[in-house]
């Protein structure tokens, strides 16, 4: 059977996965990522791709794809911009292809994650999807008339970074004010949980480091009750709701798939937010996108890295 390598390249370590042309994944490997110098990143990248392509199911394969945090040059895999890893016009592509003999190419992880979800997960049969990661950040991707959305400068996708509370948000890691990411993300839940915890004097709920707080935390105590907690998860999915009703005016896509930790309560969150985006649909007919839980998991930027090799590009039309 034919395969792929699909790599993702984290912020604290990269894995490479040997992939059939089904979606599905043989073995993954992972080697931890300490210093984000290039230098140091390409040899990870060599390291754990050369640790897959030794894997028995890596007999015939297609070739390698890159999934890396960053603004990407689609055709020579270059990233122009990186604020995670601190890189700016880095010949990404370039270097890895004089190590290896194989066709290789290199996406936006999230862009590769939205490809892997469309087309072997939750997005699969539909031709106008979107994917939303929440985690730390949200990354995001639009597929379009059954192809990915790349954009002029391969800046697309960037659903994170449009602002829904300019005047009265949290501020963004961009810079920006009220921030989509800001409000809505993992990290945007604790964000609400400080910003409600004056009214709630005697709530136990923050009384941990706060590197040890996370938004898991938060997320069970509102499903158990907790009356501070549910203020801040009511806060967190209003600013969702609000992203997710832009999205619904800017795309109409079919579905729209939320990934990453938070998600995980699938019932949870999709009650609270179904409603209030229909609330706010106006122009668009209510009922015509639907929203669910992404069903690869932290596989959706592996698979879909593979995918991208499979195909020769993020799009058919090679970009
Ligand atoms: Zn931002």
């Amino acid at each position: 059977m034919r395969t792929a390598i699909g790599v993702d390249l984290g912020g604290s370590h990269v894995t490479a996965a040997v992939i059939g042309e089904d979606g599905k994944i043989f073995r993954q490997h992972e080697v931890d990522l300490d210093d984000r110098s290039f230098k140091n990143v390409v040899g990870v990248l060599i390291e754990t791709i050369e640790q897959a392509l030794k894997d028995p199911e890596a007999q015939d394969v297609a070739g390698i794809g890159i999934g890396s945090p960053g603004n990407i040059e689609a055709r020579s895999g270059a990233v122009l911009y990186s604020p995670n890893f601190g890189w700016t016009d880095v010949p990404l592509g370039e270097t890895l292809r004089s190590h290896f003999d194989h066709p290789l190419f290199v996406g936006n992880d999230a862009r590769c994650a939205t490809l892997g979800e469309y087309t072997f997960g939750t997005g699969k049969g539909t031709t106008n999807f979107v994917l939303l990661t929440l985690g730390t950040g949200i990354g995001g991707g639009i597929v379009a008339g059954g192809e990915l959305v790349l954009g002029n400068r391969f800046g697309a996708g960037e659903i994170g970074h449009h602002q829904i509370r300019p005047t009265d948000g949290f501020i963004c890691s961009c810079g920006k004010t009220g921030c989509f990411e800001a409000q809505a993300s993992g990290t945007g839940l604790i964000r609400h949980a400080f910003a409600v915890a004056p009214s709630f004097p005697r709530s136990k709920l923050l009384d941990v480091d706060r590197d040890k707080l996370g938004s898991k935390k938060i997320r069970k105590a509102a499903q158990a009750g907790d009356l501070h907690a549910l203020a801040a998860w009511r806060g967190f999915t209003g600013d969702l709701a609000l992203g997710l009703a832009n999205i619904v005016a800017f795309v109409n896509p079919e579905l729209i798939a939320l990934g990453g930790g938070v998600s995980t309560a699938a019932d949870f969150m999709l009650d609270a937010v179904r409603g209030r985006v229909d609330e706010l649909t106006t122009m668009v007919p209510r009922g015509t996108t639907r929203i669910a839980v992404a069903q690869l998991g932290n596989d959706a930027g592996q698979v879909g890295a593979a995918t991208m090799a499979f195909r020769g590009g993020l799009t058919t039309g090679r970009a």
